[in-house]
């Protein structure tokens, strides 16, 4: 199995993409240590997905550095290494570009920006410490390229962490640390269901924009994440990649079927 002897780090992965990235990684042969803010769903995912050898949890909210180095120092302690990092937990506020407050804005960007820049240095550190390398992987968005200023702070914070992938990759190239970056377009999970597909309008908006004609499957993620964290992507660092169904490239619209 192609992760096998790795430990995996995967934030946001109570639910939805980082859950089916720590499945993935799971299946592929990694230990893997699951964060996520939320303590019960947490718990009921580890529960479901694997057992106390393979699986281990960890309360932590990205948002805050002290808890990312936390979260690196828990899980060297429980499997003694950090060989990928996926830095998934993400939130999306949707409003007027002029009702942003501050308040809203500092808090998109500390979980969507501040977390992953400090997961990147955090599982850096350690990946020099053990000196054989590491991947680290940040989830990025369509919307790191797009303007909707429906969901500017999201944007804001999805265009800023392409910069960190990129900064990153070049400052940890001498240590044989690949840094790259995912960016989904619409994935049915239920951060999507209810806020950016709020409506059969929307829906159909979306699809509108989408050549391949559906929504994409978190799983449909979870294996270009596998993929950019194998040797298999070895000879690629710095860059984002765009499992979206077509949309990022699509300059006109096309009809949508029922
Ligand atoms: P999701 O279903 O909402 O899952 C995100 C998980 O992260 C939730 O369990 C959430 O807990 C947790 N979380 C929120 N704030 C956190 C924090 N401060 N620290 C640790 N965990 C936190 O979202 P998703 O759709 O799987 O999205 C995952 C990532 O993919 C995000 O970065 C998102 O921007 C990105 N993405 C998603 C899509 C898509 O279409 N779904 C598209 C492009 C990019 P709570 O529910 O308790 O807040």
């Amino acid at each position: 199995m192609k992760f096998s002897g790795k430990v995996a780090v995967i934030t946001g992965a109570a639910r939805g993409i980082g859950r089916a990235c720590a499945e993935r990684l799971l299946a592929d042969g990694a230990r893997i240590v699951i964060a996520d803010i939320n303590a019960e769903r947490l718990a009921t995912t580890v529960a479901e997905i694997g057992n106390p050898d393979n699986v281990f949890s960890y309360v932590c909210d990205v948002s805050k550095k002290s808890d990312v180095d936390d979260l690196i120092a828990a899980a060297v302690k429980k499997f003694g290494s950090v060989d990928i990092m996926v830095n998934n937990a993400g939130i999306a506020m949707i409003q007027d570009f002029l009702d942003i407050t501050e308040q809203d804005y500092d808090k998109v960007l500390g979980i969507n920006l501040k977390g992953p820049f400090f997961g990147v240095q955090a599982a850096a550190r350690q990946m020099i410490a053990q000196g054989h390398g590491g991947v680290i992987v940040n989830m990025s968005s369509i919307n790191s390229g797009l303007a909707n200023p429906k969901v500017a702070t999201y944007a804001i914070s999805k265009g800023g962490l392409n910069q960190v992938t990129s900064t990153a990759a070049v400052a940890f190239a001498p240590y044989n640390i690949r840094v790259v970056g995912v960016g989904p377009g619409t994935i049915m999970t239920e951060m999507v269901d209810g806020s950016f597909i709020d409506s059969e309008e929307t829906r159909r908006q979306i699809l509108s924009r989408t050549p391949i004609g559906r929504c994409g499957k978190a799983s449909e993620v979870a294996s270009v994440v596998s993929f950019l964290a194998s040797d298999d992507a070895s000879y690629m660092t710095g860059e984002t990649i765009y499992p979206d169904g077509g949309r990022r490239i699509l300059n006109y619209t096309v009809p949508v079927e029922d």
